[in-house]
């Protein structure tokens, strides 16, 4: 006899089934029309549009993996399995529906090549289930949440999994076809029944595996399993091109499109809780729950019935007020699945705080009136802001006549913070030994706006934009060098119309080396570890050029911390926390210093002011002497240079 498979072998009434399937598909439809029209509703200025490019990213990395599988190959692993296993079965069904409605076709080896595929997918979905639930409830894997719905979705799936199987092995064991050794697994169950019991059991399973697959369907754009939608639908949007300037426009505290996919993907995996340095200090902020928040907020706002999720529904939203934690340090978004970038959501939220006047704290709005009237964050004055220059002889760019290749831009935290003016006075000699004709504006440099921008404060931020692009084009400055990676983000990215070219001072140095103007002949006999600042290495990706410099220098040996590069740990000083009073468990910067000390390090490298600051004042209270130091790395550059001038004092 041909392999074949009779359809509803058994079933009575099936137009039951028909009215079962016709409902399941009439719910699934209709939650998913339900975030559709959400969606819609954000639509705002950002839509979406077809880009080749994103669709090829979102090919990638839902059906092999990519990111899942970046940085944790097991829970990738599991998800493939998960994923392959239910797609296998899903496609397996459709199969069998064409055959059966539309054209014959599994029949003969076409029937066997089915059934055994058949039998490697639903292996593979039971592996990824089984694999989930050890994760979640035997390895109690931290980052992973274990409510009613974690633990309600994976044990449907099980039972529909393994009352699928097991219907096979009555099956089988009741027909007893020569091909049946072809569904391995079936075949094996059928050893357990009679033919007389399997016959008689099998309608019954069969109404059961049925009710327990369509309402899984069924539930799906009601659960976190809309994740299976929202995902890919979220990694394509987040593909395509975004603004020239991230959120300053009208509306820019409005959550638009691109977030309410984000939200509606988010899975809810955890990975950017165990990523996040602020929940990782013992902070009450963890981007998970805050993006769950803002989701449950969307939805009260625009569906009349409230939140879809009907199993999420009493969750408090613990964070609505905890979103001053976020440093803006983009760890999230580094490991982020469908590529969320929570911190952009919680600059949208800061935005409308300070719009509304609300929740803003005390300490943060005075340090914004600081910016609006005295051009800082720091000092309720001007007059000191070229303070540290004192005795240099540096060429002042505002004073008239005066010209210079290069200006060096110093910054706020520079100008004005004691530990971090070391940086200021650092470079200029060494400039001046490289032989660079370079500048700076003294008491006329403004302040860039990063920390307005990243508190949310964009009509200030706007405001500092023009004055910073005015003065520059005022003195015909087009070449900036600048000591903090902020100012240096704000300007490579935020000021679209820019009329000058931004560097942090690592890439100049570094350009300076392969020019052959910076010779470092004395040696710096230490072991010393680099601390990425989170706005240079994962907002700019200058990894490399720090530690090739480090590396030129003569008599130090880099070793590296646990995280590194990408996964750098903030130091606590960014998006605005360094003007805050946030209560943890542990300051991050303490965490930071103490890795640093482990590696067995004599000195902590950083290249940006607030990490200097951040991570000085942790050593100090971390109890962490001598040989131990924290250096920017102009200190060191400086030592191993021939003819740096001896005023300029390293610290000790
Ligand atoms: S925001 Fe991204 S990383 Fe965080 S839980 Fe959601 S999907 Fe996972
Ligand atoms: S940007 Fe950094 S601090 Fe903010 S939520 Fe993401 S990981 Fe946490």
């Amino acid at each position: 006899m041909t392999p074949h498979r009779i359809m509803f072998w058994q079933i009575d009434y099936v137009w039951i089934f028909y009215v079962l399937a016709g409902l399941a598909a009439g719910i699934f439809l209709a939650g998913l029309a339900a975030h559709i029209c959400v969606w819609k509703k954000r639509a705002g200025s950002r839509e979406m549009s077809f880009s080749g490019d994103a669709l090829k990213r979102t090919i990638l990395d839902v059906f092999l993996g990519r990111r899942v599988l970046q940085g944790d190959m097991a829970a990738g692993l599991m998800h493939l399995f998960l994923f392959w296993g239910f797609l296998a079965l899903f496609i397996g069904t459709a199969l069998l529906a064409i055959h059966h409605y539309l054209i014959s076709f599994l029949e003969g080896t076409s029937y066997l090549i089915f059934s055994m595929s058949m039998e490697v997918g639903g292996l593979m979905l039971l592996a990824g289930i089984i694999w989930a639930i050890v994760r979640r409830y035997i390895q109690r894997v931290p980052r992973l949440e274990r409510r009613l719905e974690d633990a309600l979705v994976p044990t449907w799936l099980l039972l529909a999994a393994l009352s699928g199987f097991m219907l096979e092995g009555l099956r089988l064991a009741a027909q007893q076809p020569q091909w049946g050794a072809w569904s391995f697994v079936g075949w094996g169950l059928s050893g357990l029944f009679s033919s007389a019991s399997a016959q008689a059991l099998y309608p019954y399973l069969w109404w059961g595996h049925t009710v327990l697959s369509l309402s899984f369907i069924a539930v799906i754009p009601f659960t976190k399993l809309f994740h299976v939608l929202g995902a890919p639908a979220g990694i394509y949007f987040q593909g395509l091109s975004k603004p020239a300037i991230p959120g300053v426009a009208e509306g820019a505290g409005e959550f638009d499109l691109g977030d309410a996919i984000f939200f509606d993907g988010c899975m809810r995996c955890g990975r950017c809780v165990a990523a996040c340095p602020s929940a990782g200090a013992g902070e009450p902020f963890a981007p998970r729950d805050f993006v769950q928040a803002m989701r449950r907020a969307v939805w009260q706002e625009h569906f009349p019935l409230g939140d879809i999720r009907f199993l999420s529904r009493g969750e408090e939203s613990k964070v609505d007020e905890n979103f001053w934690y976020c440093t803006t340090c983009r760890a999230c978004l580094e490991v982020c699945p469908v590529y969320g970038a929570a911190f952009e959501v919680v600059t949208k939220k800061r935005v409308l705080a300070v719009e509304e006047g609300t929740q803003v704290p005390t300490l943060l709005n005075q340090t914004l009136e600081k910016v609006f009237k005295y051009d800082n964050p720091w000092e309720s004055s001007r007059s000191k802001r070229g303070a540290w220059a004192e005795g240099l002889d540096l060429i002042d760019l505002s004073k008239r006549g005066a010209e210079a290749d290069l200006c060096y831009f110093v910054g706020c935290t520079t100008s004005f913070d004691a530990t971090a003016q070391v940086i200021a006075r650092s470079f200029s000699e060494i400039l001046r030994t490289a032989g660079v004709n370079f500048g700076i504006l003294g008491k006329k440099e403004p302040c860039c706006g990063d920390i307005a921008r990243r508190v949310g404060e964009l009509g200030l931020f706007e405001e500092k934009m023009e004055g910073c692009c005015d003065l520059f084009d005022q003195y015909g400055i087009t070449d900036v060098a600048t000591s903090s990676p902020h100012c240096f983000h704000t300007f490579r990215n935020e000021y679209p119309e820019a009329p000058f070219k931004a560097r942090h001072y690592t890439l100049v140095l570094r350009e300076l080396m392969a020019q052959g103007k910076l010779q470092f002949k004395k040696k710096v006999e230490a072991t010393v570890t680099y601390h990425d600042p989170c706005y240079l290495g994962r907002h700019n990706r200058i990894f490399d050029e720090p530690r090739e410099i480090i590396r030129a220098i003569p008599g130090l040996r880099l070793v590296e911390m646990t995280h590194h590069r990408v996964d750098s740990l903030c130091c606590g000083g960014g998006g605005g926390r360094m003007w805050q009073d946030l209560d943890g468990e542990v300051k991050m910067s303490e965490v930071r210093v103490r890795e640093a000390e482990a590696t067995g390090a004599e000195i902590l490298i950083t290249a940006c002011p607030l990490c200097l600051i951040m991570l000085e004042d942790a050593r100090k209270a971390a109890g962490l002497k001598e040989p131990f130091r924290v250096m920017d790395l102009n200190e060191l550059v400086l030592q191993t240079l021939d003819g740096a001038d001896k005023k300029v004092e390293i610290r000790n």
